[in-house]
């Protein structure tokens, strides 16, 4: 389908949930954001009437900031209000970093796929000596020097603050699978890329989807490649599975996404982010063009402003993906040199 056939992105809420308030964004379901200590610097969580209560899909991240407008739901437009049951749509500490305080304080049952469950469990282990030294040697193959360490260090050490050990049951969700929240019956649609096996929620009747970080109407969601799994092919995954949203949900879904606000034009923006990922698989082809260069060279070249350690984490990881893309579609060619990965274009 052309893409001028496709609806334009328009928001029809143009406010934000004020901190500890809630938005009616369809009936019986409520919006409300959490704050977070990063650039962005919130996160949406969402209410669903729940027979009397309420079912919450996702949970914020472990901050007492965030902790604090927990309370103010609770204690506000939540109170008096039963809490049934948490969804979780993916194992990043904005959405699952209070699951496991969730669970112990309100006693909420978790709902997330097991992929979620799994690698948050994973990450929130102890790591030995060795597992750090490999994740080190991960980052210098690709250009870092003793800043290697303190990447390792922020990743690690990062996802450890940022989540609470999670219950030690969960409800699995699978691609497939029929969802009854109140009187709603949703599909559970799953997703790769930003996260893998992230979930969704897809309401056919009415046309509404809980999106998660997988399209987000104005930022690129992080694909990104990591440590444990440095020939990974994230954004392969990612663009594989905006084809499928494209293909398969109708152009008036009503998006309510983990950041930002929620939208319609929900295949023009797919179409826009693989268009985007395209012109950056591009910017790296043409800068590996005359020289060879490392993933950290070319981090510096699709993201030239200055960059903190945060920040430079994502820029790295999601600058891999794209080089990753490219050696499978034959592009791209890698090279070691001096135990330092170079990148040609082919
Ligand atoms: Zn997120």
């Amino acid at each position: 389908m052309p893409q001028s056939s496709h609806r334009p992105i328009t928001h029809p809420f143009s406010d934000v949930p004020e901190d500890g308030a809630l938005i009616e964004v369809a009936d019986g379901i409520f919006w409300a954001r959490l704050p977070l200590p990063f650039q962005l610097n919130h996160v949406n969580i969402y209410f669903i009437e729940d027979g009397d209560g309420f079912a919450v899909l996702d949970t914020g991240i472990n901050t007492a900031k965030c902790k604090q407008s927990w309370a103010k739901l609770l204690a506000g437009p939540l109170q008096g209000k039963r809490l049934t049951r948490m969804i979780v749509t993916h194992h990043h500490p904005d959405h699952i970093g209070l699951a496991g305080w969730l669970a112990k304080d309100q006693g909420l049952p978790l709902l997330t796929t097991a992929t979620a469950y799994l690698q948050a469990n994973a990450l929130l282990q102890d790591h030995s000596d060795q597992v750090l030294d490999v994740h080190a040697g991960f980052f210098k193959s690709h250009g870092l020097g003793p800043e290697a360490m303190q990447m390792v260090e922020m990743l690690n050490l990062d996802y450890k603050r940022s989540v609470l050990p999670l219950p030690l049951t969960y409800l699995r969700l699978m691609q497939g699978d029929t969802l009854k929240i109140g009187q709603r019956r949703f599909q559970v649609l799953t997703a790769d890329g930003h996260a893998p096996e992230q979930a969704m929620l897809y309401l056919p009747d009415e046309n509404l989807l809980f999106a998660a970080d997988q399209v987000l109407a104005r930022i690129s969601p992080n694909i990104g490649v990591f440590p444990d799994s440095p020939d990974a092919d994230p954004l392969g995954h990612y663009l594989r599975a905006l084809r499928q949203i494209m293909a398969g949900l109708p152009d008036d879904t009503f998006v309510l996404p983990g950041h930002e606000l929620p939208f319609y034009g929900l295949p023009r923006r797919c179409s826009e982010l693989v268009a985007h990922h395209d012109d950056r698989c591009l910017e790296v082809l043409q800068a590996c063009a005359d020289t060879g260069k490392t993933t950290l060279e070319l981090t510096h070249i699709l993201f030239p402003r200055a960059l903190d350690v945060h920040q430079m984490g994502f820029a790295f990881t999601e600058t891999l993906a794209h080089a990753n893309r490219l050696l499978r579609r034959g592009t791209l060619r890698a090279a070691m040199q001096a135990g330092v990965q170079r990148f040609e274009t082919v």
